[in-house]
């Protein structure tokens, strides 16, 4: 059970959803309805947001082989530069690259 710092008396969890509409869960007081997000339910609701950020990139031809652009985000993120060599890993359910 989770106590309310303010009066004491029991939170209940709830279910709520952004503006995005990604679900999350928080605690509210049944007395003076405070409401509160614990860590655990924080880090879901980060996660979610993580999964949510994609990115959508053409295959385009490259000589023999087949090459994709990079978001200009991405090669900042991961400081990509030209002629850095990446891992492949082909996986069941897709591509990974990894960055070193
Ligand atoms: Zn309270």
């Amino acid at each position: 059970m989770k106590k309310c710092f303010e009066c004491g008396s029991e939170m209940k969890e709830h279910n709520s959803k952004t503006p995005e509409g990604v679900s999350y869960n928080y605690y509210r007081c049944h007395r003076c309805s405070n409401e509160v997000v614990d860590m655990p339910q924080l880090h879901a609701v980060a996660e979610k947001y993580r999964i949510m950020k994609r990115y959508n990139a053409k295959i385009s031809k490259w000589g023999l082989s087949l090459g994709i652009r990079i978001p200009k985000e991405l090669v900042k993120k991961y400081k990509l530069k030209e002629e850095k060599e990446i891992v492949i890993v082909p996986e069941r359910r897709g591509i990974r690259l990894i960055v070193g």
